[in-house]
């Protein structure tokens, strides 16, 4: 079963695999505090678009940790 993981920032719940995945790849494997998609993107100071295009490179790279 996979874990719940909250948005430490803003208290989101339950963050996406994608989100999930996105943090590992962006902010490194060992990441222990997960941000939400818009949390990320303040921190990363990019956009939320960016983020996404990002996600989809990923995916399209068939990278396991996005669905
Ligand atoms: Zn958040």
């Amino acid at each position: 079963m996979a874990k719940i993981i909250d948005c430490y920032i803003c208290g989101k719940k339950n963050l996406t695999r994608n989100e999930i995945g996105l943090n590992k790849k962006l902010i490194g494997n060992e990441v222990k505090k997960f941000h939400c998609l818009q949390c990320l993107a303040d921190y990363l100071e990019v956009s939320v678009e960016e983020l996404e295009e990002r996600i989809t490179e990923f995916k399209d790279a068939g990278c396991s940790l996005f669905e």
